[in-house]
């Protein structure tokens, strides 16, 4: 278990603990919308993926999208939720410019699934209290002046939004909740969860009471879209409140409202009060019927869940002998941890395997320089990495050299071992060339000399900098070790 949560004040010395629930809206990964056949495509011109359905036409009406339901049920499956076989659709009443019907279709008391939730490594379950499907609404963009524009294109968009009891105490927590949860979400194929594309957006609920006294009025932050603002949030409104609190003003004191983050200034910033669930009046969609799905269906579906991210990185660990963090680094994605698989199984290296793409690869990504953000932007195949590996093996290009290959296979592609050769990276295999390197820098290097046949062969080290730079970097280094040992012993 981890330290007592919380934050201690530095004015009172009182220690102030967060009480934190997330709600999670998720774009489920369809061709088409959840009640009409309009395609769900980023980045397409405004309106262009609309219909009389989409843009609430009078006497149109909604037809549920099955894919949608699905996918929303891979979802709860992984995540232990129960699925119900019977739920319903309601309307949440409210008036908004992107929102042509007045109301959106949301799930109110009886969404398709409840319980289940997510495992954090301090030993902590976080629960989640449901998840519900419910169509996205339009946008409005309102950066034209006195001008507000609408685009319907994400009208009618399926979410599920999943919502956690309020288990959460710290903001490391929330991160580790959320991005796990993306990762199974990836896994089970449910979305990309693109948070660029805003296909992953979170809102956070958080209150601040000090250690052993009941709840306080709880402030919402939302539309986070990304867990680095997540995080700063928490930190920022935690102490906001706390401050707040401490002034002992009561007209300071935090009120029931929606929350903005602000990235640019660090805040968070009030966005408006919060409206209640009686405030949305919401009733049954008398446009659609329940929504039933058999047990035989579920199980069918629970058959299709792949291993996700916490069996494999057991798995790896047990069968492959990995250690903690590359496991856990290969499995953060799905395409991370599928490309190694098929680079292990290829090159018949899984720990040299796990070394590139944990280290090397996963370097890269972090960095960004090559402009390869992930595996799927990547030039590189797991063949050429497997091939990669061997050369090494066999000698015929040391890892500084292999390196330099990977690079350019990562942007561009290609054959390992022609790259090698164009790169002047071929391990130089000629021991009379070698010897005549290791000579060379022995020269005049008598206290090394002396100090190797004292029996401190770690002084050769020194030595090895120069013979890498005059074989411009394509000398095998324990091979080299090896002969300068031999020469000044043979002195
Ligand atoms: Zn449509």
């Amino acid at each position: 278990m981890s330290a007592t949560p919380g934050y201690v004040s530095k004015k009172t010395g009182v220690r102030w603990v967060p009480v934190i629930g997330l709600e999670v809206h998720c774009q489920l990964g369809t061709r088409t919308k959840l009640f009409c056949g309009c395609e769900v495509q980023f980045g397409s011109p405004p309106n262009s993926l609309t219909c009389a359905v989409c843009t609430a036409q009078p006497g149109t009406l909604p037809v549920l999208n099955r894919e949608a339901l699905e996918l929303a049920v891979r979802a709860a499956l992984a995540l232990g939720c129960e699925v119900r076989t019977k739920s319903k659709f309601d309307r949440k009443n409210y008036f908004y410019c992107d929102l042509p019907k007045g109301y959106q279709i949301s799930q109110y008391d009886e969404p398709y699934c409840t319980g289940g939730g997510i495992q954090l490594s301090n030993g902590r379950f976080i629960r989640l209290t449901r998840i519900h499907m419910e169509e996205d609404a339009g946008k409005a963009i309102h950066d034209r002046g006195s001008t507000t524009l609408v685009d319907l294109n994400r009208a009618g968009v399926p979410l599920i939004e999943s919502v956690t009891e309020a288990d959460v105490t710290t903001a490391a927590e929330a991160v580790e909740y959320l991005t796990t949860l993306k990762a199974i979400l990836q896994y089970v194929g449910v979305s990309d969860c693109d948070m660029e594309k805003g296909e992953l957006r979170c809102d956070v609920n958080i209150s601040m009471r000090p250690e052993g006294e009941p709840w306080r009025t709880k402030v919402e932050i939302k539309n986070l879209n990304s867990f680095r603002f997540v995080e700063a949030a928490i930190e920022h409104e935690a102490w906001r409140q706390i401050e707040a609190y401490e002034s002992g003003d009561p007209k300071l004191f935090p009120v029931q409202e929606t929350r903005l983050w602000d990235p640019a200034r660090n805040v968070t910033r009030t966005m408006r009060s919060k409206e209640s669930a009686h405030d949305y009046r919401y009733f049954a969609e008398p446009d659609l019927p329940p929504v039933t799905i058999s047990k035989v269906e579920i199980e069918r579906l629970r058959g299709c869940i792949p291993e996700l991210p916490h069996a494999r990185r057991e798995r790896y660990q047990k069968e492959l002998g990995l250690s903690a963090y590359d496991a856990g680094v290969l499995t953060a994605s799905r395409a991370l941890a599928d490309f190694f698989e098929v680079v292990a199984r290829l090159s018949q290296k899984p720990k040299d395997a796990a070394n590139w793409i944990a280290n090397d690869l996963a370097r890269e990504f972090a960095d960004a320089t090559l402009g390869v953000p992930n595996v799927d932007a990547m030039a590189m195949k797991p063949n050429d990495l497997a091939e990669l590996i061997r050369l090494v093996d066999e000698g015929a290009v040391n890892v500084a050299g292999a390196r330099k290959v990977l690079r350019v296979l990562m942007k561009d592609g290609g054959r390992p071992k022609e790259l090698v050769k164009t790169l002047g990276l071929e391990q130089v295999q000629d021991e009379g060339q070698l010897e005549a390197w290791c000579k060379e820098a022995l020269v005049g290097k008598e206290k090394i000399v002396a100090d190797v046949k004292a029996g401190k062969t770690q002084a050769l080290n020194a030595l090895l900098g120069p013979v890498m730079k005059a074989s411009k970097g394509t000398a095998n280094p324990e091979r080299v070790k090896e002969i300068l040992l031999r020469l000044v012993q043979g002195a």
